[in-house]
């Protein structure tokens, strides 16, 4: 059976973003395939690894889309199932005066929140090297107990768990709830990637580092990165701390930038013979090269379009 390099579980939807007004004035939208696990296994598919999705789509044309396109970027879609009575989820993206997106749902749930327990295939999970997942698939049920269920496999097969928070306020009817679910997947994962704003939201605490030392010591994680927009990104690792900075482009959408950046961390780490064995010059040279993959991503509108080839992110590094 083939082996996996990175196996992914959670959300599946098209959003709709404005794009500007039409010759009669009303709003345009764009459509763009999303589900920030589904970017990260993207970004994997298009640079040559194999990788998996574990996530469920209505019997319906844009269900059919986010397959199309999963496929396209080489991502296994056999675990994707198709819900018959629920339609794909379909979000629309409300930007306000300042810039700051916001979701409104055409339907909630959708049928990826329908994913259910036995749609999880164990004999798929024991062939992943990294299984990852993040937090909007916990948001109800049955796709929470879904996603747990392989989780909890994929740690019993002795997998390498990769946890990205994507915390989302809006999506969670009960913020007690929301943190506790988060705080499971910080508690089970070995590689965790995190916003500056989710650390200090997580934390309470406002100093980068001793929030980063807080989270790291707290949910003993091996492995921790934290995302900082233009100015590069952080780590902890094994109680090591360091920051790599950006570099300066002209971004024009910093949607997905953090999922395709995630994406070249775990590339890089599927290149060593030993994943989690490294050491502090390591995973130095994996986020400057994460940072550019990052800084790439922001110069095209959207996610998985905006996903750089091997080649342009190599043209990008040498000059
Ligand atoms: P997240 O989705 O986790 O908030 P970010 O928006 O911080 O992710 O982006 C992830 C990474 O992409 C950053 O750590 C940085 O390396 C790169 N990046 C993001 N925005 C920019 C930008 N405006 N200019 C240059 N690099 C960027």
């Amino acid at each position: 059976m083939k082996e996996i390099d990175v196996m992914a579980i959670g959300e599946l939807l098209i959003d709709f973003s404005p794009a500007g007004p039409s010759l009669n004035k009303r709003p345009t939208f764009e459509q763009n395939p999303g589900g920030a696990p589904a970017n990260v296994v993207a970004a994997l598919g298009k640079w040559g690894r194999a990788t998996s999705m574990i996530a469920r789509v209505g019997e319906d044309f844009f269900g059919e889309d986010l397959i199309s396109t999963l496929k396209e970027h080489h991502v296994d879609c056999s675990l994707i199932t198709k819900d018959k009575k629920i339609p794909t989820t379909l979000a629309f993206v409300n930007l306000d005066d300042n810039g700051n997106r916001s979701f409104r749902f055409y339907r909630k749930p959708g049928a990826d929140l329908m994913l259910h327990k036995d749609n999880i295939e164990e004999t798929g999970i024991k062939r992943c090297k990294i299984f990852h997942f993040g937090s909007v698939s916990l948001t109800g049920e049955p796709s929470r107990e879904a996603t747990w269920h392989a989780v909890e496999l994929a740690k019993e097969n002795a997998k390498i768990i990769s946890f990205d928070p994507n915390v989302r306020e809006l999506l969670w009817e009960d913020h007690d709830e929301m943190k506790e679910q988060i705080i499971r997947g910080l508690s089970v994962a070995d590689l965790v990637k995190v916003s500056e704003e989710e650390l200090h939201f997580l934390t309470g605490e406002d100093m980068l580092e001793k929030a980063m030392t807080l989270l790291s010591e707290t949910y003993s994680i091996p492995l921790l990165i934290i995302t900082l927009g233009a100015e590069g990104s952080s780590y902890r690792l094994y109680g090591k701390m360091g920051f790599i900075p950006g570099y300066k482009v002209r971004a024009l959408d910093t949607t997905g930038a953090g999922d395709v950046f995630w994406g070249s961390v775990l590339y890089q780490l599927l290149g060593r013979a030993k994943l989690l064995e490294l050491q502090e010059t390591d995973i130095v040279q994996i986020l400057q090269t994460a940072n550019a993959v990052g800084a790439l991503t922001t110069l095209k509108k959207g996610a998985i379009p905006s996903i750089p080839t091997i080649d342009e992110i190599d043209l990008f590094l040498r000059q």
